[in-house]
């Protein structure tokens, strides 16, 4: 993150120039900032900047402009994609695992433990390798809908409160959201965290279920049912953009 007084510049489109690339540049204005802020959405990989309420446009983009070696070497530290295919090394449960295409026509996907000191456990994918990923992407969601759903259960009757349903969805900016109608949503990603973290986000949405903010009695309320969730909080602010490049 990059902060700094205004600085005065001219540039037209919403687009600066890093190493002779024209990166596009989100400009928001936020009432409460008092200077320029840069930073880099590491899941979209979109260059940010924060103008106070009084900054300008031109002045926005002539910050980031004057950044643009910060930018290029941010950009370049992003994280590759990682395919879901035979071979590709993925977490889950916050543990690495080997993908592994078997050669059988039919069967479940199942969970083999190191074979090896050395080794991965790996997640054992039948079928046509043609569909490997689709399977390996529906198996995961199936597999974070069946542990969520046991901690939403378990966080749920701690509070005598019940959700009308809980969905699984692919959402990029949140990993869990509680609707109006008590529908909980949340990332199929979160299969790819410690069971902790997963405990947490299914926990601080239950919550929501009693308190549909986040005010001081929401975080008290959830302080009583995950009383240890700061240390999951820290792992999604550090970790979590980067599960986005799976799949
Ligand atoms: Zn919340």
């Amino acid at each position: 993150m990059v902060v700094a007084s205004p600085r005065t510049g001219a540039l037209s489109a919403n687009v600066i120039d890093v190493e002779g690339r024209h990166v596009p540049v989100k400009i928001r204005h936020h009432p409460r900032a008092r200077r320029y802020v840069l930073k880099i959405d590491p899941t979209r990989g979109e260059v940010c900047v924060t103008a106070p309420k009084r900054g300008s446009h031109t002045q926005a983009l002539a910050f980031a402009q004057s950044h643009s070696q910060w930018i290029a070497e941010r950009l370049a530290e992003l994280p590759t994609t990682v395919a879901f295919c035979a071979g590709a090394e993925i977490p889950f449960q916050g543990q690495p695992h080997r993908v592994r295409h078997v050669d059988q026509k039919r069967g479940v996907i199942r969970v083999q433990p190191a074979l090896e000191s050395d080794g991965l456990p790996e997640i054992l994918v039948p079928g046509d390798p043609n569909f490997l990923a689709r399977r390996l992407t529906d198996w995961l969601r199936g597999q974070a809908k069946q542990e969520l759903s046991l901690r939403v259960a378990h966080h749920a009757s701690q509070l005598n409160v019940r959700p009308a349903r809980i969905t699984i969805r692919d959402q990029s900016s949140r990993w869990g959201s509680c609707s109006q109608t008590r529908t909980l949503s949340f990332s199929w990603r979160l299969i790819l965290t410690p069971p902790n973290v997963l405990d947490y986000v299914a926990a601080h949405e239950v919550a929501h279920l009693v308190h549909m903010d986040h005010s001081k009695s929401f975080w008290k309320c959830l302080g009583l049912l995950y009383p240890n969730y700061r240390p999951a909080v820290k792992w999604l602010e550090e970790h979590g953009p980067a599960l986005h490049r799976y799949g």
